[in-house]
């Protein structure tokens, strides 16, 4: 099974429930948890060990001066404006480029071949018995997140429980990483621009077809707004934490409240059962 734990906006607590709930899972089964997060990837702060590091590249154009006559389609074609075509040569801009290959389909002269460039890496590390870590890193500076998801989803392969770990937001790399999974939990903040953020995470999983929970984080204890949009939309709040300075302190350690805090051990247990019940997903 592949769970994805996604949200509209960053900074909600995402990458805390995915730390945790793959903490408590690996303590009685094999788990396999992905950092799709790839352009700032904070999972293995949770859990420091050992990795190793493969690097992921992308297919890049590389232009033949001697074959090239200046013809200009290949710039034509390129809608990311990696191209520009001057009267003497080609101008080619690596970190615009998305590798769709397109530019030496159209060349006429058969000037375009392609060359593999680093542009991220997969780092595995396997820090607890039943756990195995996958993160995806994006060097800076490149725009191909979506290409290092797709490494790093390959890396942890087809292990029966992979939870990943979305990147906030609904761009590409999200939709890549939450494509092909079985159960969504968003997590979500009770707050007017939390939930407007959450309205758009839902519209993406819908979209895919996907069973989705919510997990409200930072609870005041005032959720009405957030559980009202829950029923509205039908969807299970699978989990509600509340705000409290014990919690932060962990988290600012890099800590894990499962570990350290009485009573959240059984607290994400129940959050998978409940995604897994409610959802009404097989195991
Ligand atoms: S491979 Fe695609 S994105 Fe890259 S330069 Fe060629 S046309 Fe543009
Ligand atoms: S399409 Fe081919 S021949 Fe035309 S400008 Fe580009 S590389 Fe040169």
């Amino acid at each position: 099974m592949k769970i994805v734990v996604a949200s509209g906006k960053g900074g909600t607590g995402k990458t805390m429930v995915a730390a945790n709930l793959g903490y408590v899972l690996s303590r009685d089964r094999k788990v396999t948890l992905v950092d799709c997060d790839v352009e700032e990837p904070n999972l293995h702060l949770f859990f420091p060990a050992e990795t190793v590091d493969e690097a992921v590249t992308a297919e890049n154009p590389v232009f033949d001066p001697a074959l090239c006559t200046q013809c200009g389609a290949c710039g034509k074609f390129c809608r990311y404006g990696a191209i520009t075509v001057l009267r003497d040569r080609v101008l080619f801009f690596a970190e615009l480029c998305h590798s769709c290959g397109g530019c030496r389909i159209v060349c006429p002269e058969g000037a375009v071949t392609e060359t593999g460039r680093a542009i991220g890496k997969v780092g595995t590390s396997h820090p607890l018995p039943g756990l195995t870590l996958v993160s995806g890193f994006l060097n800076e500076g490149e725009v191909q997140a979506p290409c290092v998801v797709r490494a790093a989803r390959a890396a942890a392969g087809d292990y029966p429980l992979v939870i990943l770990d979305a990147a906030p937001g609904v761009a590409c790399a999200v939709m890549e990483t939450i494509t092909g999974c079985d159960l969504c939990i968003l997590v979500t903040e009770s707050t007017p621009s939390g939930l407007h953020d959450l309205a758009l995470a839902v519209e993406a999983v819908r979209m895919l077809s996907l069973p989705a929970g919510v997990v409200i984080n930072r609870s005041d204890g005032r959720d009405e707004a957030a559980t009202a949009f829950c029923r509205e939309h039908d969807l299970p709040v699978l989990m509600t934490i509340p705000f409290g300075r014990e919690i932060a302190a962990i988290q600012n350690r890099g800590g894990l409240v499962a570990r350290d805090l009485p009573g959240f051990t059984e607290k994400f247990a129940a959050l998978y059962t409940d995604a897994v019940r409610l959802c009404g997903v097989k195991e």
